[in-house]
């Protein structure tokens, strides 16, 4: 498969880890609206009513902004797009692609349910887009219309060339079936679209909700990413005073257009505001204040050397590391 990068520990990565370890790039993490189409029990990612600023201020407006921050950090930007469900915000596609026009490097997160799903494969440049990450949630795959749709739209993304990754998250309910779960997922794809299996990593629950017998379930199944989900299982509770990118290569934009570390922060400092065009990011990357890192976004864990935390690491095997980690020592 095109954009899978083997790592020296044999662990793969997917099309936006190039930009991830590029020390040019800041991600963005843009939580476009909290409302989702669907109800997941496990969600942490919805609940606030606040409308999109694409519906606030509108496409023009909000392009604007983000030319302005572009212009204001001096840096390369990626986009992470994510929520609650973005695609369910009107004339969400259409910006995408003039986002994507305009230079900016999209990395969507989606249920692949909403309305606009069809307008941003349709309308956005696949060259422009790091990785689609596509998460299969109960309600399709309980659901055969649903299931129709999503994979009509994961292969239709995929054969118009964009790189795009199946997201299966095993929680506990779905361990014991989780192989036939998986077999299911592969008759749909072909072994076009590489399918990437997750613990659930967020709120306080990880790791205490998963058995060490389940843990090992899922251990012996998950091959991308794997880094990752073992370096998270045995720091979450040891983040804090390690060096961590949030803050200048990773930074969350919060639906109503405030800039902040990260998740956790979500009472801290502001970092600036998207509708002002200003977004001061730290010079360097500075300590964590917080004992448990419980932030879903992945790259959000991926700092100066968060695997300090694992006994004997050494600082040449983080991968993720945007500022030793170079892309040509891992390919
Ligand atoms: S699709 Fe994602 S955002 Fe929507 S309810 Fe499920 S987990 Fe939450
Ligand atoms: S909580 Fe996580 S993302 Fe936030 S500063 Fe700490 S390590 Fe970084």
């Amino acid at each position: 498969m095109k954009n899978i990068y083997k790592l020296p520990n044999n662990d793969l990565e997917l099309g936006d880890y190039p930009y991830i370890i590029d020390p040019e790039y800041t991600t963005i993490i843009w939580h476009v609206v909290h409302i989702c189409n669907l109800h997941c029990s496990y969600c942490t990612g919805y609940g606030s009513k606040h409308e999109s600023l694409l519906t606030i201020i509108g496409e023009q407006e909000l392009l604007d902004a983000f030319i302005k921050v572009k212009e204001y950090t001096k840096r390369k930007l990626m986009l992470c797009c994510t929520g609650g469900e973005p695609s369910i915000v009107k004339n969400y596609g259409n910006f995408c692609a003039k986002l994507s026009d305009n230079g900016f490097i999209l990395q969507p997160k989606t249920n692949l349910i909403g309305n606009e799903s069809d307008n941003f494969i349709n309308k956005v440049n696949p060259a422009n887009v790091a990785l689609i990450e596509a998460a299969l949630h109960p309600q399709p795959e309980e659901n055969e219309n649903l299931w129709k749709l999503f994979f009509t739209r994961a292969k239709k993304a995929h054969n118009l060339g964009f790189n795009i990754v199946i997201k299966y998250i095993a929680t506990p309910y779905r361990i014991n079936t989780l192989n036939a779960r998986i077999r299911k997922i592969e008759d749909a794809v072909q072994g076009q679209i590489p399918i990437l299996i997750s613990p659930y990593l967020a709120g306080t629950t990880w790791p205490k909700m998963y058995s060490n017998q389940q843990i090992d379930k899922i251990m012996n199944i998950c091959n991308i990413r794997k880094t990752i989900f073992i370096h998270r299982w045995k720091c979450t509770n040891s983040f804090k005073g390690m060096k961590c990118d949030s803050g200048r290569g990773v930074i969350m934009l919060q639906v109503t257009g405030e800039f902040l570390r990260c998740w956790n922060a979500r009472n801290g400092r502001s970092y600036g505001t998207l509708q002002k065009g200003i977004l001061n990011l730290d010079p360097e990357p500075l300590a964590c204040p917080y004992s448990r890192c419980a932030c879903t976004q992945q790259a959000m864990c991926w700092g100066l050397s968060p695997w300090n935390h694992i006994k004997d690491a050494k600082k040449e095997q983080c991968y993720y590391n945007r500022f030793v980690g170079n892309i040509n020592k891992c390919l």
